[in-house]
């Protein structure tokens, strides 16, 4: 059963240049503390499940200005009705951005071979050692920090547009993980770095932390465009 655990009817902010509907799908196999869909990550079953038919009444009543539709989480291949959303999406004429942690190469391939994705955001935790990895992400990544590697091969080498991403948190990052990071992205299209938001968060302590102010979210800025081109902040 396709089950859509929340949405957002438009949105000027989760897809640079157009205007979207989100749709939140369940679960997600990271724990990064900083999260803050911790009820869909740890407790997906609380959340009401929102009937397809009245997205898609929503979709169909506003489609001469939705321009597409971003299917964020949780983490969105793990639902098993990932692919029957995006042809039901695409039917309907929208395009359709995923957003990802990048654990589901195969998963991604399908969409991008299948024509139903036109946007992936991928996000790149940490550099991948297995120490940093598994430290951003709350779990052991021993088994799925080659998946995530898979797809940012994947996404570089395919024709899809798309951005990788880095949310920014005291404590876990410092400029020079953004250096490693970038270091294997060189040549992509986008990177963006994203501040991050001290609420509600998986783990309460991080609820407390004090955000990057400018003046260290420009370090990051200026480390990252030493080796990718097109870097913005958000
Ligand atoms: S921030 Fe981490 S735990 Fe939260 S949804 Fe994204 S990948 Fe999952």
């Amino acid at each position: 059963m396709l089950e859509i655990k929340g949405a957002i009817d438009i949105s000027l902010v989760d897809w640079d240049g157009k205007v979207c509907t989100v749709l939140f799908l369940p679960n997600c196999n990271f724990r990064c503390p900083f999260c803050q869909n911790s009820s869909l990550v740890l407790h997906p079953e609380k959340e009401e499940t929102i009937p397809w038919k009245r997205i898609e009444a929503y979709l169909s009543g506003n489609k001469s200005w939705i321009e597409g539709v971003c299917i964020t989480g949780g983490e969105p291949t793990l639902s098993e009705e990932l692919l029957s959303l995006c042809v039901k999406l695409k039917e309907m004429k929208l395009a359709v951005k995923i957003d990802t942690n990048g654990t589901n190469p195969e998963m991604i391939e399908q969409l991008i071979n299948k024509n139903l994705v036109d946007y992936v955001a991928l996000d790149i935790k940490a550099p991948f050692t297995l120490e940093k990895y598994s430290r951003v992400t709350g779990i052991n990544m021993e088994k799925l920090m080659e998946k995530v590697k898979q797809t940012v091969k994947l996404i570089m080498n395919s024709a899809i547009d798309y951005e990788f991403r880095t949310t920014i948190v005291p404590t876990l990052h410092k400029p020079s993980d953004i250096e490693n990071i970038c270091k294997e992205i060189i040549g992509c299209k986008k990177y963006v770095i994203q501040r991050f938001r001290a609420e509600n968060t998986i783990d309460p302590a991080y609820s407390k932390l004090k955000p990057f102010s400018d003046q260290e979210v420009n370090e990051f800025l200026k480390t990252a465009k030493k080796l990718v081109s097109n870097v913005t902040v958000r």
